[in-house]
């Protein structure tokens, strides 16, 4: 497809947006207000508005590849902290998928490029949970690494002075953790939700990782 029939489809959606809810853009060039924020992979298959079903100013959204969360990345840390101190979204989503690229190459230890640097926080996971990883069938073990890369990184979010700030003084935001499937287009809560209300985090982090083992564990049974 011509790169030029993007712009052509940009102005026939933005007239159809127009006709059909007018005054949709003005309203939203006034200020932004989502609930949301969704930190996802960067994969083209994973678009956090059209799964979600949310519409322009409903999501705040920042994807790189594997769906990263470490304390020395700014750029994530920014969005993050805007996201929570300014835009005051209630609910912040990691997002991982199944059959992740990223993640199979930290797996496997595939050379990619200037990528091995960044999958390295991954491959740090693979080697975190290799007891339980190095137990599956080799088809599980990715499915199963994708699951604790995104129960990783909700810790990470949660251990964040953004988040940490945030419910010393009593703001009401929670973190999830989900996982999607490329297959049938179903998104999974992996039941590490975090508002900062009661739950230690290392718990449920802890059963959010023993739930994988499980899982796993029945999964292999089955195969
Ligand atoms: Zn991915």
């Amino acid at each position: 497809m011509p790169w030029r029939v993007l712009l052509q489809r940009n102005r026939a959606w933005a007239e159809r947006m127009q006709a059909e809810r007018p005054g949709f853009f003005a309203a939203l060039a006034r200020q932004q207000s989502p609930r949301y924020m969704w930190i996802g992979c960067s994969d083209s298959r994973v678009p956090a508005n059209q799964i979600t079903g949310l519409e322009p100013g409903e999501v705040f959204v920042h994807r790189n590849v594997a769906n990263v969360v470490v304390p020395s990345d700014l750029n994530c840390l920014a969005a993050v902290q805007y996201a929570v101190d300014v835009l005051r979204i209630e609910h912040l989503m990691v997002v991982g998928h199944y059959g992740c690229g990223g993640v199979q190459a930290a797996l496997l230890q595939q050379r990619v490029g200037l990528a091995d640097n960044w999958l390295r926080h991954v491959r740090d996971v693979a080697e975190r949970h290799w007891d339980l990883l190095q137990r599956l069938p080799e088809a599980q073990r990715l499915d199963a690494l994708c699951e604790l890369n995104v129960i990783e990184q909700v810790r990470h979010v949660a251990q964040s002075t953004v988040l940490q700030d945030a419910w010393a003084r009593g703001q009401a935001v929670a973190v999830h953790g989900w996982v999607y499937g490329l297959h049938d287009g179903l998104l999974h809560d992996l039941q590490v939700s975090v508002d900062g209300h009661g739950q230690e985090v290392e718990a449920v982090y802890a059963q959010a990782c023993a739930a994988v083992a499980r899982r796993a564990a029945v999964a292999a049974a089955h195969a």
